[in-house]
């Protein structure tokens, strides 16, 4: 039997006889003494042998190499001075191997090496390819292990703090609400008919609510088949939560004790309560997004009082025609940022244009308050402005104002955008810092150009804000978001559970109470059988275990994910199937396959 993990032995084993398995990270003979690293998934530990301390073993640990799978029995020693290692947790000691026990070899050439702090430059593809062997890296293991520890803190809060009971909801289903592509299933006992894989379990848990479950949770996978240009997964993991009986700020106090919890728990990290709120309102104007990356000011600042009335067209212009003129200004940004680089060709005007905009105007604070600029902004710039200017957005000589003018949602685009370019290239954001904040009041719907009608901006079941229900097209929604470091990492809202005001979204958003009995009957229905008031919240599992992780893909934190291109290397799925399977479904594809030139 083991008797303890390689990662775990300390000093305090020191004179025991333990016995390990694993596998060989490392095996290096020092003429006549042999070491071999052995690793789990904890950890690596040194195993020594030589023929006069531990003559059994010798012979096999010869024979060993790399990723052979071995038990161990030997005896735990303090390491000689000299060969102390402080860069792992078992660097004091060292094993004498008295017996050595092949369990298993490798007959393939590895395709990668992947003894611990190797194997970093490996490509992605042949990391997917032979994932189980990626995962037996260090960093790969660690982070799957820490993700089971932040399931594991949610599970211990919400159940045994909370009570909170898991349930789940079922995998084919039909269309959910959350607006993005359905995965389909055909159905071979009924023909012609379709499940729909869930893209969250959102119906079903505000029926949970109405069936008097009252604090569900569910760790729960959600399909969406959406372009994966982003870091996004066809499918990926939610924390899902739904409660009955909260008000707002009680849903928003239980979830911030939460999020609080995982991070004392698995970083030892307290974050003070209760977490900042940000109206969408204010982070649109202030950081021109619904996530701002708060560690970091450079906020935007709006100048449209100061130029509405200016000779200079493209300001004025775009602020009586119903846009507006903003900017930031960066600390020092004259002897850092050239013109070239915001200059049409440059990397910064790069970054506006992709965002929208049609190029950046600037001004340079000098000494004495001096405006330097060029061409039209410069010959219409009179002192009063340039007084209020310097006024509103604090400049001091030295400081380099970028401003962006025309519609809102560009200018908000593309200085958010310089903004975060800004703050990283300006070594400005403390890569310590963890700043977890709330968003609330997001506007009820949004206008969808493509079919001329407003949307719900987060699903037709979010509750108006109580102020707002006479003029449900520009009201606030009971919705909320957490965001953290600048990343979206959960969201939610109160429901509706009242008819009238149901149906009054349904008709804002053009959905008629007949196409809405269509697609949500059964929720309709169960809604008029008493429904207690409710709301909940869902957290992208896989996003929350990558920010904790450090990682910059949510790949490296889900132990078998996709491609990009949506597929896996590991099974190459998606493949084709049996033509006996497809006559089964009575389905056939329309697909014909480009001829290869
Ligand atoms: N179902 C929502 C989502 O997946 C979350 C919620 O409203 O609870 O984004």
């Amino acid at each position: 039997m083991r008797s303890h993990y390689c990662g775990e032995l300390r000093e305090r084993e020191i004179e025991k006889t333990v016995t390990l398995y694993g596998w060989v990270d490392r095996h290096r003979d020092h003429g006549g003494v042999i070491f071999i690293d052995l690793r789990d998934r904890t950890g690596i530990v040194q195993i020594v042998s030589d023929p006069q301390r531990t003559p059994a073993s010798y012979a096999t640990a010869e024979q060993v190499r790399n990723e052979y799978v071995i038990k161990v029995t030997g005896k735990v020693s303090q390491r000689p001075e000299i060969s102390l290692n402080t860069r792992i947790a078992t660097g004091a000691i060292e094993i004498y191997a008295e017996n050595i026990e092949i369990l298993n070899g490798v007959s393939k050439q590895l395709p990668f090496v992947i003894s611990t702090g190797e194997g970093e430059s490996v490509r992605e593809e042949v990391r997917l390819k032979y994932r189980y062997l990626d995962l037996r890296r260090e960093k790969m293991s660690q982070n799957l292990q820490l993700r089971h520890g932040v399931v594991k803190a949610m599970r211990r809060f919400l159940e045994d703090q909370e009570n909170f009971i898991e349930v789940e909801t079922p995998i084919l289903t039909r269309s959910t609400p959350e607006g993005a592509r359905d995965y389909l299933v055909p159905s071979r006992v009924n023909l012609g008919q379709w499940y729909a894989l869930p893209q969250s379990p959102q119906l079903f848990k505000q029926l949970l609510m109405v069936s008097g479950m009252d604090r569900y949770y569910q760790i729960a996978r959600c399909f969406r088949d959406e372009d994966l240009r982003a870091d996004r997964q066809p499918e990926f993991t939610q924390l899902d939560m739904e409660m009955s009986f909260l008000s707002f700020n009680e849903i928003l106090a239980l979830n911030e004790a939460l999020i609080c919890h995982i991070f004392k728990t698995v970083k030892n990290i307290d974050i003070p309560r209760p977490l900042p709120r940000l109206t969408y309102a204010e982070s649109m104007d202030r950081y021109g997004c619904d996530r701002p990356d708060t560690r970091f000011g450079l906020e935007l600042i709006d100048v449209c009082e100061i130029f509405k009335d200016s000779g200079f067209k493209v300001f004025s212009g775009a602020i009586n025609s119903g846009g507006v003129v903003k900017t930031i200004c960066i600390q020092g940004g004259n002897d850092v940022i050239s013109n070239v680089r915001i200059k049409p060709g440059g990397d910064l005007f790069r970054e506006a244009a992709e965002a929208g905009a049609k190029g950046i105007a600037y001004i340079r604070v000098r000494e004495n308050y001096e405006l330097d600029t060029i061409g039209a902004i410069k010959d219409n710039l009179g002192q009063e402005q340039k007084q209020a200017l310097i006024e509103k957005t604090g400049a001091l000589p030295g400081d380099l104002l970028l401003f962006g003018a025309g519609d809102r949602e560009t200018v908000n685009k593309s200085l958010c955008r310089l903004r975060l370019v800004l703050g990283e290239q300006l070594g400005l954001i403390d890569e310590d810092k963890i700043n977890l904040l709330w968003i609330t009041d997001f506007p009820m719907f949004e206008w969808n150009a493509d079919e001329q009608r407003l949307e719900a901006l987060h699903h037709p079941f979010t509750a108006p804000h109580p102020e707002d229900v006479d003029n449900l097209p520009t009201a606030r929604a009971l919705a909320y978001d957490m965001v953290f470091n600048g990343i979206e990492i959960g969201g939610g809202s109160l429901r509706i559970y009242q008819r009238e005001i149901q149906e009054k979204v349904f008709s804002t958003i053009g959905l008629s109470m007949e196409e809405a009995y269509n697609k949500f009957g059964f929720l309709l229905e169960a809604f008029e059988y008493g429904t207690p008031p409710h709301g909940g919240i869902a957290y992208g599992l896989d996003r929350l275990v990558m920010l904790l992780a450090k990682e910059e893909s949510i790949r490296d934190v889900i132990a078998f994910p996709k491609t990009q291109q949506a597929s896996c290397l590991l099974t190459s799925a998606p493949s084709s199937v049996d033509a006996k399977q497809l006559k089964e479904l009575q389905v056939s594809s329309t697909y014909k396959p480009k001829l290869k030139e």
